[in-house]
């Protein structure tokens, strides 16, 4: 079955999507980029997605290629045209294609969009959920708008790397005060002794993941208590239990980390319970299409799209 991309206008065979050589997302990550999972055919927390690309297009000052609507209306054929059960959509949006030069290209510039569609097996995540993962920790090399979901991602590269090459599935990252900041690609989690669930404020230091937003809003709901605070290594290491958050890893549990084990080395039921109700209640948060298929809403607790 062959993938379909989406590039600047139009869906095109995944093997032949190209972008110019002189597109700024690629000389400059000037680009912001968005992913969203998608969970038996839903598109995960579809309409906070979309309200953080907004914000970081804003942020940068790059023109959004389109209205909401229209781009929910092209992700969704995305997800039909690659026939995406379980899956990632990932977006980006660069400031256009244009001579190189630092300072940015002339207001008529086009943004440049791309889409692609992976399927990746609901089986595996669960087992690896099911499992735990460890995590190492290095040294937040990265800018100071963490909270601008941008292409430039080297430093985050350069972690997720060490991690693999140690056979871990994640690495945090220190700031200077020797707090953790977050994931290379997910944000970190720990539940204290007294089953206290602490995750560090969403300020420019850290992705405000919107998976993070809807578990804290979820454990609230639970009625568990939960501190935006930062934590060091030395706490989460002592912690009953750990985990990590994102669009394509739901809530994972940590068992592991530095080589220290967590708790008894094994999930624990805080985690494994909130993935699994991120996972029950996701159909409320995704984009659901309705009778005309030009009007798309985002059900119960989302914003309306358009009409
Ligand atoms: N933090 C970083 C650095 C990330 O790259 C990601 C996801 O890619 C996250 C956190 C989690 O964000 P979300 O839950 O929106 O996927």
């Amino acid at each position: 079955m062959s993938r379909i991309a989406y590039v600047n206008g139009r869906f095109v065979p995944h093997r032949h999507a190209r972008i110019h050589i002189e597109d700024r997302g690629n000389q400059f990550a000037d680009a912001v980029y968005e992913v969203w999972g998608v969970k038996d055919g839903a598109l995960m927390d579809f309409a906070g997605h979309i309200s953080r690309l907004t914000r970081s297009l804003d942020e940068l000052q790059i023109k959004p290629p389109m209205g909401a609507a229209a781009l929910a209306a092209i992700i969704s054929r995305m997800v039909t045209l690659n026939h995406i059960r379980n899956g990632l959509i990932y977006l980006q949006v660069s400031r256009g294609q244009a001579r190189r030069d630092h300072g940015f290209p002339p207001a008529n510039t086009r943004p440049g969009i791309m889409i692609t569609a992976k399927p990746i097996s609901a089986k595996k995540a669960e087992a690896r959920a099911q499992k735990g993962i460890s995590v190492i920790t290095q040294d937040d090399i990265r800018w100071g708008r963490r909270d601008i979901k941008s292409t430039s991602l080297l430093p985050n590269v350069l972690a997720k790397q060490a991690a693999i090459e140690v056979g871990a599935g994640e690495c945090w990252f220190i700031d200077r005060e020797g707090k953790v900041t977050e994931g290379s690609s997910s944000n970190a989690w720990i539940v204290t002794a007294d089953g206290v669930l602490i995750t560090r404020p969403a300020t420019n230091d850290i992705l405000n993941g919107i998976t993070r937003r809807t578990i804290f809003n979820l454990a609230k709901k639970a009625g568990l208590k939960i501190e935006e605070r930062a934590f060091t290594p030395d706490e989460a290491y002592g912690a009953r239990e750990a985990f990590v958050t994102s669009a394509s890893a739901f809530a994972t549990p940590v068992v592991e980390i530095d080589g220290n084990v967590i708790s008894n080395g094994h999930p624990g039921t805080f985690s494994l319970q909130l993935r699994e109700t991120y996972v029950a209640t996701a159909k409320e948060r995704a984009l659901q299409p309705i009778n005309r298929p030009s009007v798309w809403l985002v059900a119960r607790g989302g914003e309306r799209l358009v009409n």
